[in-house]
């Protein structure tokens, strides 16, 4: 079974637009290499455009073709830095929900939260005990660091109701900032909630896997998905495995997650291609370094399973 832990979906009014905007600037800045020249509002107009999939049919189909058979959706509450949205949070999380309701074998929603909101517990409460959702989603890059103490309320709530809660890790583009999202503020999570799984998103990012493994090899309960780095193995196919061997040796493979962060990577590259290539590893990967079939299929999916209970 094929478990894709990091996706996300967009409907119109769900996201600020200045989000889509940040993510403009990076096709603007190839375009212009190009001589094409477009405002970051116009391209970012369209990726709102183009993303809309509020009843998840593009990321159901994505799945189908790349053979996942179950997606985590991650809700994310970006409302306290680029203003609120349209569709209020909490009703952008019960949407989620419902989705999961409505695909039992193909969706699993988090709750995604900003712990500042005044109403945060009640939030995750009712995501949870109303609706069914399987975790939570930080985004600490809207300026909160993840061992804030306004984090911890909705950590004793996921350690009460024994939840997975799944954190950005690494770097983010414009308006978002990265500071807070830095390996070293998931040691505290370990410290202090040693018996709550906290994946950290992206594994630090390509560049910070090492600091994030000096925190994993240490406090056992940081767990590290690989969303976002395709486009490192796109670029740099030796790297991305070198590093993919490290958080196998150092953390353990029973603690990496495969995940796409779809729809981000899709015109970069299809989830068909990426899961393909975490397949090919034990026949494709550069001279000294090995993966085993039972690693491959045990962050394809296996520890997935285990940690969400399916
Ligand atoms: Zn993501």
């Amino acid at each position: 079974m094929i478990i894709d832990i990091h996706t996300h979906l967009f409907g119109k009014g769900w996201i600020p637009k200045e989000f889509f905007y940040g993510v403009a600037r990076f096709i603007t800045y190839e375009f212009r290499k190009q001589g094409i020249h477009e405002t970051n509002e116009a391209v970012g107009d369209g990726l709102i455009e183009s993303n809309d999939d509020a009843q998840a049919e593009s990321l159901l189909s994505e799945m189908d073709e790349a053979g996942i058979t179950m997606s985590v959706l991650l809700p994310v509450d970006f409302g306290l830095v680029l203003g609120d949205t349209e569709v209020s949070i909490d009703e952008v999380n019960r949407l989620h929900a419902e989705l999961a309701r409505k695909h039992p074998d193909r969706l699993i929603a988090f709750a995604g939260i900003d712990p500042r909101r005044a109403h945060a517990v009640d939030l995750f409460k009712k995501c949870v005990q109303e609706w069914g959702m399987k975790g939570l989603k930080l985004h600490p890059t809207t300026g909160f660091y993840p061992n804030q103490k306004e984090v911890y309320p909705l950590l004793e709530k996921a350690c009460e109701w024994k939840i997975p809660v799944l954190i950005h890790s690494g770097s983010m583009m414009v308006p978002l900032r990265s500071k807070y999202s830095q390996p070293i503020y998931f040691d505290d999570l370990g410290a202090d909630f040693p018996d709550l799984p906290v994946i950290a998103a992206h594994s630090g990012g390509i560049f910070g896997y090492q600091q994030m493994l000096s925190v994993m090899t240490t406090k056992l309960n940081i767990l590290a998905d690989i969303s976002a780095w395709q486009l490192t193995a796109v670029k740099n196919y030796p790297m991305f495995c070198r590093a993919l061997r490290d958080l196998m040796d150092f953390a353990g493979c029973e603690r990496i997650y495969f995940g796409s962060d779809s729809p981000s990577f899709r015109s970069f590259m299809s989830n068909k291609d990426w899961v393909q290539m975490i397949k090919d590893l034990p026949g494709s990967a550069p001279d000294g370094i090995h993966f085993k079939e039972e690693e491959v299929s045990a962050v394809l999916g296996g520890n997935a399973q285990k940690l969400l209970n399916l």
